[in-house]
């Protein structure tokens, strides 16, 4: 998808798949810096670790603790994390998150990710509802206490049902990865047509949930485009040139086998 891009715009760039132990983190970055790498993505189990390692972190990335993008600047590594930023922009597509009262499903990594960008983008009231009473907890106090969105935790227990004032629901969670038959428990009579139903779940890109979700008339929004969007984000970051997201879809889509 980046190189692709890359050669769309003329950039000579490359973009190296590198598998690195968790041993090796602090010497895998040292390397890029020897290496002057323009910056790196990086995935599980690195994003909170890679932190120790660099010069320092975006606001969002210091409110997640989490880092999935680098880029040096002036000689400086800075951490920066280009998910919930993606997923925020597929959102824009259908509505803006600004005023919104938003559900998450889900308290991992990605739900992380979004919480903490819808916030910053004005979202005006927040609920996490999470199966693990801790994770959802700690995510929930997190947003209230340093995004200043209100925000409650609902313990997920049986199906949940949507509250009427919903007006974006979001699955953060990995029900339905690899699986279009995967049931998110949720009440789906609760969903009402006037709801954005989002899912960041890619592939497959139409889960259950996201066909229930149309069948009740709710607006839907498939995990492709939150995936092709990080990519969009970090591909400025690096290199302050805007990429042409169709391009990177259709790679996408092709190494997905689409
Ligand atoms: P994590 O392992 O960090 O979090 C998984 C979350 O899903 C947790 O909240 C977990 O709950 C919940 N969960 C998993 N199974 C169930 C279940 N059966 N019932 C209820 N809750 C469940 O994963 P990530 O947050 O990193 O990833 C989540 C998904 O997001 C994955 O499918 C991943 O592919 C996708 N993703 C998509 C991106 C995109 O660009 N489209 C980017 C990043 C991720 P609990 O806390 O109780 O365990």
């Amino acid at each position: 998808m980046m190189e692709k891009a890359f050669a769309d715009v003329g950039l000579e760039w490359r973009y190296l798949t590198l598998e690195v132990a968790p041993e090796a983190l602090g010497d895998a970055v040292r390397g890029m810096r020897a290496m002057g790498f323009r910056g790196c993505n990086l995935t599980i189990p690195h994003k909170v670790e890679v932190i120790q390692h660099l010069d320092g972190t975006s606001e969002a990335a210091t409110l997640m603790g989490a880092v999935n993008c680098v880029n040096r600047i002036d000689g400086k590594l800075i951490g920066d994390n280009t998910d919930g930023k993606g997923f925020v922009q597929s959102l824009r597509e259908l509505t803006d998150p600004a005023g919104k009262n938003v559900i998450i499903l889900g308290a991992g990594g990605a739900a992380r990710a979004i919480a903490v960008e819808v916030a910053l983008a004005g979202a005006a009231a927040m609920t996490i509802v999470n199966r693990t009473e801790g994770r959802g907890q700690e995510l929930a106090a997190l947003i209230n206490d340093k995004a200043n969105v209100p925000t409650q935790f609902v313990l997920w227990e049986g199906d949940y049902e949507v509250p009427p004032e919903a007006e974006v629901v979001i699955n953060a969670t990995s029900i339905g990865l690899g699986d279009a038959a995967a049931r998110v428990p949720l009440a789906v009579d609760s969903l009402e047509s006037d709801m954005v139903v989002a899912d960041v779940v890619f592939n497959p890109p139409e889960t259950r949930l996201l066909r229930d979700a149309k069948s009740r008339g709710c607006e839907t929004l498939d995990g492709l485009g939150m995936l092709v969007n990080q990519a969009v984000i970090g591909f400025n970051i690096w290199t302050g040139r805007d990429a042409n997201p169709s391009v990177m879809r259709e790679a996408l889509e092709e190494f997905l086998g689409f």
